[in-house]
């Protein structure tokens, strides 16, 4: 049984891919696709000895040595050419770490189709990297669980120029056509916490007058997403 998140993931998973899940830790996400066929096979990397030991043990468990290849390896060094994978699922990491686990594996990314990404923190990070290697994004869900609001991005290379404005690369360029709920409930979350921040900082006894600015200044977009 996945969690609301993952099952979203899960979701975006096409019928018979050959899906890699990197930072797979208990192994959960290929675990369950498999089980309910529709994925033949799945690498799960890892690269902390804890977590690959919970993965050989979700593995074990569920009787699905040899189709699910645990790879105790960093980032997309999990990915081997004769496994053929054509799906890449990142989640539950930074957006930082994400598009650096993707920037260091671009060799392994040769034959893949699609992305699936699921960052923490650090969506505007992730998008630029995605524009600036021509990842088009196909898809964007927010996810909301135990009163967290998580974001689920999915990409794929494309052959036609295209371009997102640093405003798209913030909130994301599907979830501005669609907003809704969650958005503005993730968006108003953020504008309150920011608003702390603020108070706290201009308060010091030389407020530091770039910082307040730049603040404002991502208050101001974030106002008016949500309008
Ligand atoms: N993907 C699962 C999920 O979304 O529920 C587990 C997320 S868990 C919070 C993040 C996992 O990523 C950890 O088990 C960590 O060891 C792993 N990880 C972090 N950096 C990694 C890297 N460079 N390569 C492979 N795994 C990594």
């Amino acid at each position: 049984h996945l969690s609301k998140r993952l099952a979203q993931v899960a979701e975006f998973v096409p019928q018979g891919a050959r899906m890699a899940d990197i930072g797979s830790d208990h192994a959960y996400l290929p675990a369950a696709l498999v089980l309910a066929g529709k994925i033949p096979m799945a690498v799960a990397g890892e690269v902390a000895a804890g977590p690959y030991q919970n993965m050989e043990n979700e593995i074990r468990a569920n009787g699905l040595t040899g189709q699910i290849v645990p790879r105790l390896a960093n980032g997309l060094a999990a990915i081997k050419p004769a496994d053929h994978i054509d799906t890449v699922v990142i989640a539950g990491m930074g957006g930082t770490l994400i598009a650096d686990i993707l920037d260091q594996g671009q060799d392994q990314l040769a034959g893949v189709k699609r992305l699936i990404l699921q960052p923490n923190v650090g969506e505007f990070r992730l998008r630029a990297w995605l524009l600036a290697h021509r990842y088009q994004i196909m898809a964007e869900r927010l996810v909301k669980e135990d009163d967290h609001i998580y974001e689920i991005i999915v990409a794929e290379p494309s052959l036609v120029p295209f371009s997102y404005s640093d405003y798209e690369l913030m909130f994301g360029p599907l979830l501005l056509e669609k907003k809704g709920p969650v958005f503005t409930e993730k968006w108003q979350d953020y504008l309150h916490r920011q608003a702390g921040v603020l108070d706290q900082i201009s308060g010091a006894k030389q407020p530091p007058r770039d910082k307040i600015k730049q603040l404002q200044g991502r208050m101001r977009l974030v106002k008016e997403a949500l309008n």
